[in-house]
């Protein structure tokens, strides 16, 4: 045997991490009382415990506090008692909190990476490499926006005490993503890690203690679903973040409808990972092994449907086998260990039901030729061919080794493929021609796009999804706005609307034709589907005209229109922007006429209405002119790479409007959603609709492409509740009554569009805060597209 042959037959000897300093951490440590409450630990009031085992080997680690909804309650208290003084500190006294934490964390990172892979089985290459190292950059990457918070966030204020839920398959990270902006943004929290895998959390909860993190900033529960549920439902809570499967976030959701809480939601995901012919093959191999079976498959943006372009597709599957073949399963503490094993029996029994299930529905699945340890929930990396796009595995997040692939002709198919998913959270594009990845990253309704590369993080830079993936963004600029609360010039309650409202019938003196106003739909005025109208009264109670009035059938002829409307989400920024001025200057030539109309109908002075025409237009003019000015960014995570923040429309955008200042109300909704490049259906004011149906002209005399506006009256609260269900509405924004509001927060479980309520009030929208980036923000999604460099 030459020496070459003999590297060859080389066998991997054991690598195993020493976890001595483990195990001494968990043989001194008091497990009986381990909730982390107002700076103390505390055993659950009710004594009940849960176990925590090995994944590796099924033993018992250790007995954990169980909390109960009183030591929920208690969390709450200290944390709401913290509050005042954390958020007032000055953020240089916060910044340098994150920093000690980082720096105490640093220390003790080996404990930290041994814990965390004896606790939930992920290779300690992987613990020791990313879980830990990101974790800790979190901390010090926010001390920097503690200090300079109120110099980026004018005008925004902490959102006060947070709740926080995290799922077992990225323990300290999630931890980390959850509490670095949350102490960096003035709030204090209440987290509660996964039951599976409480362990880090408690070492971290030493940490803050050492690192002189006041009593109540951070409190740490366990426990299960009822735990998370507690906190949930707290109304002591301004706040919650959760990550974890789509499932409970639909039921958070729902729970927290007219709460006024604030929400952000990290869910499941399905992420294609796309590989184009003319991409280098040997490298989107190795990407691939990274985006499925890290972590063995048990990411929410792992890469677990696999389009590979037709011409390729043997040679690729081929060389994947070879690779898979090569995986090492074993040992989460051995240093050579690719895939341990996944973190409980539960997880692994349904794994395996989706894989039978999966095979039942035509699916061919290979495993590698590979001896499992004969101890522990291990589980072979598996490939499914022969995958239709209907089948489960293709369908639904298996969050375990298991890769569907599936072959695509053409750039627009693998587009379509990849899109044709509930979830919205990843996807991964690889392709040696740059334009071909950067025309069809944005093309990808996902979160985050990877070029050339899979599961690539930073703190600087946004994660998070669109569609059933959930909203918010965690990491950089756009995950602190998670934790802040902007000031918004709020005014009154808004009454409900009394159920079938008599309607005017007198005629109002001086009303020369008598004209009823249409809807507004794909750019045309069309008749309601019912044929019913609904009178509309001035101010002194006479019929000043008729409206349509809209129903079911109405709104969803919208929502056709605006999804059809390609020419507006794809017009540039700088076409919309003309256009938005160009209606400004319409109205404008219009202006007497709408003043007359707003002392007819509300009854304000002739200064006041021409003062509100003045300000529509005026804001009009704002948003034309910041249409090509909001833009994305440019982020540099320490690696060769850029991401490119880029700003999206959400997409189809419902809108509710309020009764007072109803000219002003309308532009100050509609026009930050169009200058965003969303198509919108808006119900204007109920009381008023006749600013908007005299608006359909100068729409029509404006360029505005047809279904870029969608225009129904009728009654708010029914056609509110009609938009929440719909799922092919995006995002919503509802200023109506308290209830109304709630109702369109609950009734948007069925995709989770992206709801802004008004919880009940109205704003002042002649304050120069009921403008500006504020709305814009909730106008667009944040993509973030990593595209790395050099040879
Ligand atoms: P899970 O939803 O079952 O549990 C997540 C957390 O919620 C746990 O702490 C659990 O105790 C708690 N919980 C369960 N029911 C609850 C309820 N009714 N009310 C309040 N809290 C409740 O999810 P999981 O199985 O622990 O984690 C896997 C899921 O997490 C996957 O779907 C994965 O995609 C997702 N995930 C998403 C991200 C992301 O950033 N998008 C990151 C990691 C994991």
């Amino acid at each position: 045997m030459n020496i070459l042959e003999r590297y060859h037959a080389m066998e991997y000897g054991p690598a195993p991490e020493a976890h001595n300093e483990a195990d001494a951490w968990l043989a001194a440590r008091d497990f009986s009382k381990s909730l982390f409450i107002d700076g103390a630990w505390k055993a659950a009031a009710s004594g009940k415990t849960f176990e925590t085992s090995e994944p590796s080997s099924g033993k018992l680690l250790a007995k954990i506090s169980d909390a109960g909804a009183a030591d929920i309650d208690a969390a709450v208290a200290a944390a709401a008692k913290a509050l005042p003084k954390w958020s007032a500190s000055s953020g240089y006294a916060r910044a340098k909190v994150l920093y000690a934490i980082g720096r105490a964390m640093q220390r003790h990172q080996r404990l930290f990476a041994v814990l965390e892979s004896i606790d939930n089985g992920k290779p300690i290459r992987e613990s020791r490499d990313i879980d830990v190292p990101l974790a800790i950059r979190h901390f010090i990457h926010h001390a920097g926006w503690a200090q300079t918070l109120e110099k980026d966030f004018p005008e925004h204020k902490p959102v006060g005490v947070v709740g926080q839920v995290i799922p077992w398959n990225f323990p300290l990270l999630m931890l980390a993503w959850k509490i670095a902006p949350a102490l960096a943004a003035g709030c204090t929290v209440v987290l509660k890690p996964a039951e599976f895998t409480p362990l880090t959390a408690i070492l971290f909860a030493e940490i803050c203690e050492r690192a002189g993190v006041p009593k109540g900033v951070v409190n740490i529960v366990q426990g299960g679903p009822e735990a998370g549920a507690a906190i949930v439902n707290n109304p002591g809570v301004q706040k919650i973040a959760f990550t974890g499967s789509s499932e409970v976030g639909k039921i958070i959701r729902k729970a927290t409808a007219g709460s006024g809480k604030k929400l952000s939601l990290e869910l499941g995901g399905k992420s294609a990972f796309i590989v184009f012919e003319d991409a280098d093959l040997d490298s989107a191999v190795e990407g691939l092994v990274d985006g499925i079976w890290f972590n063995q498959g048990q990411v929410c943006c792992a890469g677990s449907r696999l389009l590979v372009q037709e011409g390729i597709a043997d040679a690729f599957i081929a060389k994947v086998k070879v690779r898979m073949s090569r995986l090492r399963v074993g040992s989460p503490l051995d240093k050579n260990t690719d895939i341990g094993p996944l973190v409980d029996r539960t997880q692994l029994d349904r794994v395996k039901g989706l894989i039978a299930e999966g095979a039942k529905q035509g699916a061919v699945c290979w495993q590698p030729d590979a001896a499992l340890p004969t101890t522990g929930y291990y589980h072979l990396p598996t490939l499914a061919t022969s995958v239709s796009p209907a089948n489960i595995l293709a369908q639904e997040e298996v969050f375990g080794p298991v890769l569907a692939t599936m072959s695509f002709r053409n750039t627009e198919e693998a587009i379509e493929l990849a899109n044709n998913t509930r979830y919205g959270l990843a996807a991964s594009v690889w392709s040696e021609n740059l334009n071909l990845a950067l025309h069809v990253a944005p093309q990808l309704k996902a979160g985050v796009v990877w070029v050339n590369g899979t599961n690539m993080f930073d703190a600087a830079c946004g994660f998070g999804g669109y569609r059933e993936s959930g909203f918010g963004r965690e990491g950089g600029r756009e995950g602190m706005f998670e934790y802040l609360a902007a000031k918004l010039p709020v005014g009154p309650a808004i009454k409900p609307a009394a159920a079938g409202s008599a309607q005017p019938v007198e005629q109002a003196d001086g009303l020369a034709i008598d004209r009823t106003a249409k809807l507004f739909i794909g750019g045309k005025q069309v008749r309601p589907d019912g044929n019913y109208s609904l009178g509309v009264a001035t101010a002194k109670g006479k019929l000043a005209g008729e409206v349509g009035l809209g129903n079911r059938k109405d709104i969803r002829d919208a929502v056709a229109a605006a999804r059809a409307c390609k020419a507006w989400p794809e017009a540039t920024a700088f076409n919309r922007s003309q256009v938005l001025y160009y209606l400004a200057e319409n109205l404008s030539g219009r202006a007497d006429e709408f003043a007359a109309r707003l002392v007819q109908l509300t009854g304000v002075g002739a200064k006041a209405a021409r003062e509100e025409v003045e300000q529509s237009i005026e804001r009009l003019f704002l948003y034309a002119g910041l249409a090509d000015k909001f833009e994305g960014r440019v982020h540099q995570p320490p690696a060769r790479v850029v991401t490119l923040a880029l700003h999206e429309p959400v997409g189809v955008v419902g809108i509710v409007a309020p009764d007072n200042q109803p000219l002003l109300n309308f532009v100050s909704l509609v026009a930050p959603a169009l200058a965003m490049g969303n198509t919108v259906v808006a119900v204007p004011s109920e009381r008023h609709p006749l600013l908007a149906t005299d608006l359909y002209q100068v729409i029509e005399y404006s360029d505005i492409p047809a279904g870029a506006i969608n225009i129904v009256t009728g009654r708010s609260a029914e056609l509110a509740g009609v938009l929440a269900k719909h799922d092919d509405v995006d995002g919503l924004w509802v200023f109506a009554d308290a209830d109304t509001c709630a109702k369109a927060e609950a009734d948007s479980v069925g995709n989770l569009k992206r709801v802004w309520t008004g919880n009940g009030r109205s704003l002042d929208w002649a304050a120069s805060d009921a403008a500006g980036e504020a709305f814009l923000r909730r106008a667009i999604e944040i993509k973030n597209v990593w595209v790395p460099y050099g040879d």
